[in-house]
């Protein structure tokens, strides 16, 4: 927590300064001045009968605590000002850091926890800051100037309330670092609510489509169940030592009651500075009672801030890779025809079994090459595999005769189109969602990708045309509406290589056809790769490569492979029977 403190509060020195500043010069007011005041009025003013004297003190007493006011909105606006930027600062990093995540680093971090470090995580370390800067800093400058105080009237009673303070903050200290463990259990509790509310609002059709309403609540309310037990046993680990703190602090006020009233008697202490200690006591126990809340808080906002370093400093794997195994060369001519070849491709997700072995073929730029295979033989981790999501264990994937691996990530991905198996559609208008932000795009091109993916049909139907708004997910669009959304996105950005992973299977045979003939006409000398389930939408494909369990198990023309290909012609067989019998 220290060192994100430190890196993020160094842009504020400044601020930091005066704010110290201000909330010093305001303590010293309160304490030095006002009680100092307080102290003469008693020995000039209330002793000695002088009403004069007690009537300018007052004014005095007055105009020092309009300052101290000043002092206090000072503070406030520049605390304010510190807490913001920090914040806003944090969140933007623990963001940009997850953009930049491979998939597979996604997959070991959990999406719910990278929500929580870049939401509640950062909202801890803003609470801590707001409080460190407002009262944290005011405490210590109070205390200090008391002890002060009270040690230039009496060094016995400092003696015993310095001793009595030590070992509170001592206690405090001890027990908030015992209570760590507890908190960082308590915030995998809540990553674990993030997931399963995040789950429940995703799948919320799939969960009442098979009447699981009753089992997603009984499991959300085990989880809030389990953080309900980790948040109590968590702040039992603290909670008592606030009471605690103000018990002990107490008996030290009856001891220096009790010390004092001894020192009176013997003639080693005046009432008046006996009754200006007291004074401060009061002044002391009052704002002591804010320590331990503010020491609560400090155990939270470590195991915040840890998990937000942990996120901030992870280096992603493809940057490691690159760094330690390849010297990053941006190629020369970057990527022109967008063949792509891969030889002897290995991968396995992290902790399982090659999903994809010894994967060998050529995408020539120009021609379509379709890849066909039954659920999980590894179609889609081929394509991921393209664009560098996942790094592959063995073997290379060579574009344009370059190992992907030399190319600068952003390039390589800048170069490819991809038209993913699930559409994403965001919040956003149906153009924003079409160009995908890039200002480069022309009308003209986002005109031709609508026509060719047939979503100008679509288009027709909305009300604002491409200004219309598109709800969280995309909702308001059919399946095959979203499919066709998504595909005017990737045939609108200009890139070599084009992937369409599955992206026909919500489309009916007619739109199907009309789309695969203007989407082959436009992308005419580009390279397509298109993974598919049926034979239909590759039929006419200038390569087809059959995957099976994760291996080739034929490749060629539609025609080479009914001729040889065993996988092949199961696939057919089955497809052509489906469709007389839906006949
Ligand atoms: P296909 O596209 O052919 O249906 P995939 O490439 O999606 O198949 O998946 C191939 C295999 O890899 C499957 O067995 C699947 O369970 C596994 N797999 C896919 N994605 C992941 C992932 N992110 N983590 C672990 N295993 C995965």
């Amino acid at each position: 927590m220290i060192s994100i403190l430190k890196r993020y509060l160094k842009k504020y020195i400044g601020e930091i300064i005066g704010n110290i500043a201000i909330v010093a010069a305001q303590m010293v007011i309160q304490t030095f001045l006002i009680i100092g005041e307080m102290q003469r009025i008693i020995d000039f003013g209330v002793v000695e009968g002088n009403f004069d004297y007690i009537l300018h003190a007052g004014i005095r007493m007055l105009v020092f605590t309009l300052l101290a006011g000043v002092c206090t909105v000072a503070t406030s606006y520049l605390s304010a000002k510190i807490v913001a930027g920090v914040t806003t600062a944090l969140r933007n990093d623990c963001f940009h850091k997850v953009l930049s995540f491979s998939a597979q680093e996604y997959n070991e971090f959990g999406i719910s926890t990278l929500m929580t470090r870049t939401s509640a995580d950062c909202v801890q370390i803003q609470i801590l800051l707001i409080n460190f800067l407002r009262s944290c800093l005011m405490l210590p400058i109070l205390i200090v100037c008391i002890m002060i105080l009270v040690f230039r009237v009496n060094v016995t009673l400092f003696s015993v309330l310095f001793v009595t303070f030590i070992f509170t903050i001592f206690l405090l200290v001890y027990f908030g670092a015992k209570s760590s463990d507890a908190f960082e259990a308590l915030q995998c509790k809540v990553d674990r609510i993030s997931l399963l509310v995040k789950e429940k609002l995703s799948g919320v059709r799939s969960v009442r489509a098979f009447r699981n309403e009753e089992l997603e609540e009984k499991k959300l309310a085990g989880a809030n169940e389990d953080a309900y037990n980790a948040s109590i046993y968590a702040n039992s680990k603290i909670n008592f030592l606030a009471p605690l703190s103000l018990v002990i602090m107490n008996w030290a006020v009856v001891v220096i009651y009790f010390i004092g009233s001894k020192q009176l008697q013997a003639g080693m202490a005046s009432i008046s500075d006996l009754l200006v200690i007291f004074q401060y006591l009061t002044y002391f126990i009052g704002s002591l009672a804010a320590v331990p809340i503010l020491i609560n808080m400090i155990p939270k906002a470590a195991v915040s801030g840890r998990r937000i370093k942990e996120l901030l400093d992870y280096e992603p794997e493809e940057k490691q890779k690159t760094v330690t195994k390849y010297e990053p060369v941006l190629c020369a001519n970057g990527i022109t025809e967008g063949e792509v070849e891969f030889k002897h491709v290995i991968f396995g997700y992290s902790g399982a079994t090659d999903v994809i072995a010894d994967i060998s073929f050529t995408a020539m730029s120009g021609k379509t090459t379709a890849i066909i295979g039954t659920t999980g033989s590894g179609k889609t981790t081929i394509m991921n595999l393209i664009l560098r999501l996942y790094e592959m264990t063995f073997g290379e994937i060579l574009i344009d005769g370059k190992s992907i691996r030399d190319y600068d990530v952003d390039y390589l991905r800048s170069r490819i189109s991809y038209a993913t198996q699930k559409p994403m559609i965001f919040q956003d208008t149906v153009y924003n969602n079409i160009v995908s932000y890039n200002a480069a795009c022309s009308k003209e091109r986002v005109e031709a990708a609508c026509d060719a993916s047939e979503f100008t049909q679509v288009l027709e139907k909305l009300p604002n045309g491409l200004e219309s708004e598109m709800s969280q997910g995309g909702m308001n669009l059919s399946g095959g509406q979203r499919q066709r959304l998504s595909l005017a996105r990737t045939l609108a950005k200009d890139a070599a290589i084009y992937i369409f992973d599955d992206t026909f299977s919500a489309l009916d045979a007619k739109t199907e056809a009309s789309a695969r003939k203007k989407i082959k006409e436009m992308l005419k000398g580009k390279t397509v790769l298109m993974v598919a389930q049926k034979i239909s939408t590759i039929v006419d494909a200038d390569q087809i490569i059959v995957l099976d369990r994760g291996r080739i198990a034929g490749k060629g023309t539609h025609k080479e492979l009914l001729e040889n290909c065993k996988e092949y012609q199961e696939i057919y067989k089955t497809q052509c029977y489906v469709e007389k019998e839906g006949m």
